[in-house]
């Protein structure tokens, strides 16, 4: 079957398409046929080898992918040959025609999404549910920010809170991207390209400042987080690329919190309730990921860098 491959890390270009043949399934483990593939910038930290933990090379990359069960191992069990699934996280790489998965990380996809759509769910909707519920404990009738609302975690939240009663605020870098989080459930839309942008929060929240915000770009932003936050206000840092320095005294003042989060620190039973939530939000519609760009497998290298690129409106995906 053909798969992406990576020799050595690099830029985009690193990617190639190769023959391989993946082993048996044996235990927990599941293949799946994949028809989609999501595209996280995860995949591109990983592929320039600027994260904390690489993968031993050559490697398939890709986390996120959808599609049909061939085969499962013999101690699989709520699985089974020919249930449409999405997977979140694999054991040997979603940038391929199969992959195998543990059955842990293969979630059943409702009869009214396709698989494109499939794709584009496993890390954003889980990492915003994880970040606004198990680390930010946002609650219905809170105010919430969304800083960073045009990409895929960023709509994700904006759907989840709008079906939960949560009231969001956005922030995109486009008009596009602004029109498309409104689009999505914003209650408001800011620029954050433009100068003092933020002063609007004050009025938007009779000025109260906000209960949650879910940061996407904390190295940039996060001072200005702890200054626009309610007392009791809590930030969860979602996306990070570098350090900042910050005041304490604001979070004293507020009795304020700032909740880090990684979603591969979520355990299997949290993934599985998450899971379920969202597959009961896909099914009724009030979660429909919102998908960019589609380009074929072979056009890895050009997902990767368009997943960079600045003016977001959802999702990147490879169809194989
Ligand atoms: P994405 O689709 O590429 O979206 C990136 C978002 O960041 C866009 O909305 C973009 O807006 C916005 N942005 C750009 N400049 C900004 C600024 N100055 N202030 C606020 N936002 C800004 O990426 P994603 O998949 O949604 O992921 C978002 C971040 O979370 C990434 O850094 C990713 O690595 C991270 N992440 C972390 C976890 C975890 O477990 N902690 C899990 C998933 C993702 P415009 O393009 O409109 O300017």
């Amino acid at each position: 079957m053909r798969a992406i491959q990576v020799e050595q890390f690099g830029d985009p270009e690193v990617m190639r398409i190769n023959e391989i043949s993946l082993p048996p399934v044996s235990e927990n483990q599941v293949l799946i046929e994949v028809k989609a593939i999501g595209v996280n910038p995860v995949d591109t930290y990983i592929r320039a080898g600027l994260y904390p933990s690489l993968p031993n090379r050559p490697y398939t990359p890709g986390k996120d992918a959808a599609g049909i069960i061939t085969a499962v191992g013999p101690e699989v069990k709520d699985r089974k040959i020919g249930d449409r699934v999405y997977c979140c996280g694999s054991l040997t790489g979603c940038y391929a025609e199969q992959v195998i998965c543990e059955e842990s990380t293969v979630f059943p996809m409702p009869d009214n999404i396709d698989f494109s759509l499939a794709a584009a769910v496993g890390i954003p909707y889980s990492t915003a549910y994880f970040a606004l519920y198990y680390r930010a404990h946002c609650m219905p009738g809170e105010t919430l920010l969304v800083h960073g609302a045009s990409g895929s975690v960023g709509l994700a939240a904006l759907q989840l809170a709008k079906s939960n009663g949560i009231k969001a605020i956005g922030t995109a870098g486009t008009t596009e991207g602004l029109k498309l989080i409104t689009q999505q459930g914003a209650i408001a839309a800011l620029n954050h390209n433009e100068e003092s942008y933020l002063d609007k929060v004050d009025e938007l929240t009779h000025g109260q400042g906000v209960d949650v915000i879910l940061e996407m770009l904390a190295n940039v932003n996060l001072q200005k987080d702890l200054e626009l936050l309610a007392k009791y206000g809590r930030v969860a840092v979602i996306g990070n690329r570098g350090t900042i320095e910050i005041d304490p005294r604001i979070i004293m003042g507020r009795n304020a919190s700032i909740f880090g989060m990684s979603l591969f620190n979520a355990t299997d039973n949290q993934m599985r309730s998450i899971h379920a939530a969202i597959y009961a939000g896909l099914e009724n519609g009030s979660l429909k990921p919102i998908i960019s760009t589609n380009l074929p497998l072979e056009k890895a290298s050009e997902a990767h860098r368009k997943v960079l690129q600045p003016g977001a409106k959802g999702k990147v995906i490879l169809t194989t």
